[in-house]
């Protein structure tokens, strides 16, 4: 099995990413998103965690803006995985355990899959065999299943079965499978196995790091099975296919695998010579120098040198140490890089905020007001209808030119300070422009309607304005409409304004009610 021949390197996918995320400016919020999350995955795969970290952050908050929990589901698994790679496992678990309560409160059935299978891959990574299996048992016995079967769903489908077979191969080797789930498992891993097979034949335009994949889930399958030889050849392939790909830390993983398959086969100069090599290909790189060294040991061990064993093993102890301390940072790092993230949240929030607020006096403005007819006419339509009101103060112009603009501007702010104070928390005071505003008031028949508005333009007239400016005096005229689901929005804004322009007309100072339509 090899890679396909037109298959791009992990790197130039990076590049590719970063340079669209740089340049192209047609991107939509989530096509933003979906690329930063490509970017974790390759950079996960070419082991560049910072890089990997500032994609998953990226590609988070820009799923959270775009309040499509799906996309967020997507973005809180691969930040996920950026932190077990950097020891940070409880980090990783709440995270998946955050990305599965938000897949399921959305019934999001593919993103329940996602989270299970990924949480699977993080359970294997720290080769809890058992945790990753019934994980995908729970996955395989669940409803969610079937998401998986889409033709979007190809790859997840694959790492699927990937994941089982590994997990399953593994326990049943160890003889760590519960008796009564024994023959489910042994049935599945034969139908997962089966599947990669028949994808490794059909391989030719299949990406490295899934043969990659595919051939190691196959290796474990047959040392389960007692294939030696096969189990052998399949990890030689392993070895070569990872080593001409461009794939830095799945050539050492494969030489360790290899080194594994050669002891349980009773090849211990073998199990040597690819530990060795792995210790010195993850040279000072963490995690994986310890574990190489833990299979060196062991391999020493088998072949009866005891004393370069216990050297080697010395050498894991001091390895451990320095992994401690690089999570504590990493942990720190994680943090830090978070709470930034948060701050940005907050601020984006806080100037969607402002962008729905009149500076001047602080109520809310046009664009809000409509935000709230459009729902509420669409509740009106479900029968339960609502009223509005258009205000517009009277002769403001005369205030301007009296007192001055300043003067002018205090009254907008105490007035809507005056009204908003009357209304109801489900009602909203808005200012359309100038110093005409709108009441719009949630689930109240017109006539009652008509009878808050009474008692606002009270609350207007009587105000003691005189305190603003020595003589000063204050009305408003109201025009009320229903806005009852028979009428568009459009059409009661219109009805309300002609009821204004009624009051206006009448003298000022009053209320009047826009007709019910024909
Ligand atoms: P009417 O009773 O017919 O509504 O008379 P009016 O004077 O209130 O109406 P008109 O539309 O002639 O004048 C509105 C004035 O409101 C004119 C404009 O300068 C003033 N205005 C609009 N926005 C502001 C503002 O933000 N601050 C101040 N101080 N004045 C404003
Ligand atoms: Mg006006
Ligand atoms: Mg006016």
């Amino acid at each position: 099995m090899t890679a396909g021949p037109l298959v791009p390197s992990r790197r130039m996918e990076l590049q590719d990413a970063e340079r669209q995320l740089a340049e192209r400016t047609d991107l939509t919020m989530t096509d933003r998103a979906l690329l930063h999350r490509d970017a974790v995955y390759l950079a996960l795969d070419l082991g560049e965690l910072g890089m990997a970290m500032s994609h998953a952050l990226t590609c988070l908050e820009l799923a959270r803006s775009s309040g499509d929990p799906p996309l967020q589901v997507k973005a809180h698994v691969a930040l996920a995985l950026v932190q077990a790679d950097s020891y940070d496992d409880l980090g990783a678990s709440t995270r998946f355990a955050l990305a599965d309560t938000l897949a399921r409160e959305a019934g999001d059935a593919r993103g329940v899959a996602l989270v299970a299978i990924n949480a699977s891959h993080y359970e294997l990574e720290r080769r809890e065999y058992g945790a990753a299996l019934a994980l995908l048992l729970a996955l395989l016995q669940s409803p969610h299943m079937h998401s998986l079967a889409t033709p979007d769903s190809t790859h997840l489908n694959s790492t699927f079965h990937i994941n089982l077979v590994v997990s399953a191969s593994e326990s049943l080797l160890a003889g760590t499978v519960l008796p009564e789930q024994r023959a489910v498992v042994e049935a599945q891993v034969q139908v997962s196995a089966a599947s990669l097979r028949r994808a490794a034949q059909s391989s030719g335009g299949m990406a490295a790091v899934d043969a990659a994949g595919v051939l190691d889930a196959l290796t474990r399958y047959a040392l389960w099975q007692g294939n030696l030889h096969t189990a052998r050849s399949l990890a030689d392939e392993h070895v070569q296919l990872t080593n001409t790909a461009d794939l830095p830390v799945l050539y050492g993983r494969a030489l360790l695998d290899r080194s594994r398959v050669h002891s349980l086969s009773g090849h211990p100069e073998g199990a040597i010579r690819d530990a060795e090599q792995a210790v010195q290909y993850f040279a000072a790189s963490g995690l994986w120098e310890v574990r190489s060294r833990e299979t060196l040991a062991d391999a020493y061990a088998r072949a009866g040198r005891y004393r370069e064993a216990f050297e080697t093993q010395q050498a894991v102890t001091r390895g451990v140490e320095h992994l401690y301390r690089d999570y504590h940072q990493q942990r720190a790092l994680v943090g830090q890089v978070e709470q930034q993230a948060r701050e940005a949240e907050v601020r984006a929030q806080a100037l969607a905020e402002a962008a729905l607020r009149d500076p001047l006096t602080g109520a809310p403005n046009r664009t809000r007001a409509m935000q709230v007819l459009g729902r509420l006419h669409d509740r009106a339509q479900q029968g339960h209808p609502s009223a509005i009101a258009l205000l517009d103060l009277d002769l403001f112009k005369r205030v301007n030119d009296t007192y001055g603009h300043l003067v002018g501007d205090a009254v907008l702010i105490e007035a809507t300070r005056l009204l908003s104070a009357e209304l109801r928390a489900q009602d909203l005071l808005a200012r359309l422009g100038g110093e005409e505003f709108i009441v719009i008031l949630t689930d109240v028949p017109v006539g009652a309607a008509a009878a808050v508005c009474a008692r606002l333009r009270d609350t207007l007239h009587r105000a003691a304005w005189s305190t603003l400016a020595p003589g000063l005096v204050m009305s408003g005229s109201f025009g009320v409409a229903a806005l009852d689901g028979v009428q568009d929005v459009t059409a009661t804004l219109k009805a309300a304004d002609l009821a204004l322009y009624a009051a206006k007309a009448a003298g000022r100072n009053r209320v009047m009610v826009a007709p019910a339509p024909a």
